[in-house]
């Protein structure tokens, strides 16, 4: 029997794809009205998205949630969701740490947003299907 590299989607494959096919956002939930980025302020973003959903992240969150690939791994390794920070290790003595913001925000083409942190930390590619996904509302949150 000849091998052509086909590969046949069983019925239960299928079935997976399709409730994929359902978590599919909008283009408008994952299209930003308005993106307000609290840089002087410190605290944080705010994204209203075309359908009217409204969402909000700290700086916090944003650069422990960094989604480049070093960080994700790490993340993964570890056990931690997206947003989460490291655990300190317990013998060391609480030191003051400035607060994470952004030196720089610019957006990468249509589809995301590039932070570059104060710790010097810059790889992540932020799309707004990410944002979208990992918004921190309640509504959200309950179905996530
Ligand atoms: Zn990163
Ligand atoms: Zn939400």
């Amino acid at each position: 029997m000849s091998h052509e590299g086909i590969r046949f989607v069983s019925a239960e494959e299928a079935e997976q794809n399709a409730a994929m096919e359902s978590k599919k956002l909008s283009p408008d939930a994952v299209t930003p009205a308005k993106v307000r980025v609290k840089k002087s302020e410190g605290t944080g973003m705010e994204i209203d998205w075309r359908d009217g959903h409204k969402s909000a992240w700290s700086f916090f969150w944003l650069r422990h949630g960094c989604p480049c690939a070093t960080c994700h791994e790490e993340r993964e390794a570890s056990g931690r969701p997206p947003g989460e920070a490291k655990p300190k290790a317990a013998t060391l003595l609480p030191m003051y740490e400035a607060p994470i913001k952004p030196l720089e925000v610019s957006p990468v083409g249509k589809y995301a947003l590039r932070f570059k942190w104060s710790d010097g930390h810059e790889s992540g590619i932020y799309s707004w299907e990410y944002l979208r996904r990992q918004c921190r509302c309640e509504v959200c949150k309950g179905t996530a």
